[in-house]
């Protein structure tokens, strides 16, 4: 694989049809973009004569310090289904944007963000992995605690044969990674309250949506923020499907990009929120209800039948509203007096930390 550095923003799509029915898509819809925002060539990939690309979106005011909500998916190859639910939710954004004035009137005073196919190479290869063989998600400069040695699943220098492979000693984060961090540093982290998503599938039978840490069963900074954003969204939708909790209840690993980009977020100055979440969703429901896709790759990751895929594109674009309407509206979660902000710490420790 060679790697081509980042161009300037000359997009030529041409270029790129047809090698992935997710950035076909995409291309699509750039095309509704218009004047409410840019596209952005971040870099460009070479993978066996394909030339693959890493697109960016950003709509809404050029002030980079108002509220900031991003979507990012298809870190891992194989999880197609995170690429498409948020290009779902871009579908619908923008059809919006060309007719809805409140939509529009949002665009002026806040910002969206997307990258949705970060590792279009794995996508193609249909593996986790890049076209390295390294695991994206494993690969940032962040090392966990605790972690047993012996733990492959958590991240391993071993070989880029097995899974969850961090990549060599010493290197540097791998292009798509660089990529992603850049992109997040520039397009995010200026904003004073911005929230972002990172799409997976995969893991267990519910539909989770982790916050920090993975890599420590330590409570993180802005645990009474993300308390009160739960209390207002099983207030607001008491019938949601989501299962909230820190990323490492469930396990922990090496190298998580969102813990290396909140971390480095956290040493800058001023007083500005970035709260990274993943949503995880649950892919054994897909599998229960429908066994034969054991025996496929793509089908432990994805829903395969028709009913089963619209339900996951639609599934999810309520909570995407609702977080970005939460950072336009801060006052009740992300700007809470310092002695509300204690207690709502304490509720949070003896919700999620008490074992
Ligand atoms: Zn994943």
């Amino acid at each position: 694989m060679k790697l081509v550095k980042p161009l300037g923003n000359e997009l030529n799509i041409k270029r790129y049809v047809g090698l992935l029915p997710e950035l076909d898509e995409l291309f699509e819809l750039i095309e509704l973009v218009g004047s409410w925002g840019t596209v952005k060539l971040l870099g460009e990939i070479e993978h066996s004569d394909h030339v693959f690309p890493l697109i960016g979106i950003v709509l809404g005011t050029e002030d980079k310090t108002v509220p900031t909500f991003s979507l990012f998916s298809g870190v891992h190859g194989l999880e197609r289904i995170g690429s498409q639910v948020s290009l779902a939710y871009l579908r619908t954004f923008l059809n919006l944007l060309q007719w809805d004035k409140s939509t529009q009137d949002v665009l002026k005073r806040n910002r969206l963000v997307l990258l949705p196919v970060i590792n279009p190479v794995g996508m193609f290869l249909k593996r986790r992995s890049n076209g390295q063989g390294v695991d994206l998600m494993r690969n940032a400069p962040v090392k966990a605690e605790k972690l047993h040695p012996l733990s492959l699943y958590g991240g391993h220098r071993i070989s880029s044969k097995l899974p969850w492979y961090q990549g060599p000693f010493n290197a540097p984060m791998e292009y798509e990674a660089q990529i992603l961090c850049r992109f997040v540093r520039e397009e995010v982290f200026e904003s004073k309250v911005a929230i972002s998503v990172d799409v997976h599938s995969g893991y267990g039978a519910r539909d989770r949506f982790w916050f920090p840490y993975a890599k420590t069963r330590n409570p993180f900074k802005h645990l009474a923020e993300v308390f009160a954003l739960k209390s207002m969204l099983d207030k607001t939708y008491p019938n949601h499907i989501y299962k909230i909790e820190p990323q490492s209840r469930q396990y922990v690993t090496h190298g998580d990009l969102w813990d290396y980009l909140y971390d480095q977020h956290q040493s800058l100055e001023g007083n500005r929120l970035f709260l990274p979440f993943c949503l995880e969703m649950g892919s054994w429901l897909w599998v229960r209800k429908n066994f034969r896709q054991m025996f496929s790759i793509l089908g432990v990751f994805n829903p395969i039948t028709r009913h089963r895929l619209q339900r996951t594109l639609r599934r999810h674009i309520h909570l995407f509203d609702f977080l970005f309407r939460a950072i336009q509206s801060p006052g009740h979660w992300a700007e809470i007096p310092p002695n509300e902000k204690i207690i709502l710490r304490k509720q949070a420790i003896d919700f999620w930390y008490d074992d």
